[in-house]
Parts: C-alpha cells; structure tokens; sequence
C-alpha cells in the first residue's frame, strides 16, 4: 500500500505542515471568499482529516480568520500566505500551491465549485 505524505508551507517557511493519507475532494474553487483569502481568481484544494495534518514549523499553528459560521481561514501572520481552511468540523482544506510537490496525481483536482463569471474570464 502506498503511504501518502504531504509537506508543504508559507512563503516565508515559518508555518509548515506534514498531512498524511490520502487527500480528499481536490477541486479549484472560485467563490467569492477564495478569491478575497487569496488575491487569485481560482483556488485548489485538498482535504484532510484534521488529525492527518500535523503544523511542524517554527511559527506552529496558523493564524485564523473567522470566515463563516463553520469554517475559519487560516494564513501566515508574518507573511501573509493564504493556507487554507480550518472547519469547525473535521476537515482541513489545504492549498495546494502551498505544498512542496503538487504534482502527484492523487492531488489533481477533480470538480470545480463556484465557476468564474463570464465578466472575470
Ligand atoms: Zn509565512
Ligand atoms: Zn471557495
């Protein structure tokens, strides 16, 4: 049986992150609340069980911002780099422009939510 690991982080490398297993839902997604956390018009994702997910850089866990009532965006407070989402749930959406390795094909998103409007293309 394959073992997935995932590594990934922020742009100034103080939050990383180690998930393992395999990823749930890879999508793109270009809501509106993407859009804002991110600066870009498109999102993709990847879901993990939040006992999957281990932060293991030196600034620990990520910040948050409460963006709904069941989820909270989580970003790099000294650079900014968006990660992903943290639900109330438990799930954890990871950005996979964040991961080290994006290109297995496991991660390759699958469906797409929110399709961009034709004014944005
Ligand atoms: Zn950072
Ligand atoms: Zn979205």
């Amino acid at each position: 049986m394959t073992e997935y690991e995932y590594q990934g982080g922020c742009l100034c490398g103080n939050i990383r992150f180690i998930a393992k297993g395999l990823p749930n839902n890879p999508h793109t997604c270009s809501c509106t609340m993407c859009q804002k956390h991110s600066g870009a018009l498109t999102l993709c994702w990847v879901e993990f069980p939040k006992d999957s997910v281990q932060w293991v850089g030196k600034g620990g866990v990520p910040s948050l911002y409460r963006s709904s009532d069941y989820s909270s965006r989580a970003f790099c407070s000294h650079c900014g780099s968006s990660l992903g989402a943290i639900d109330e749930g438990p799930t954890i959406g990871l950005i996979l422009g964040n991961f080290d390795h994006h290109e297995s094909k496991e991660l390759i998103p699958m469906s797409h939510s929110y399709p961009l409007s034709p004014t944005e293309i």
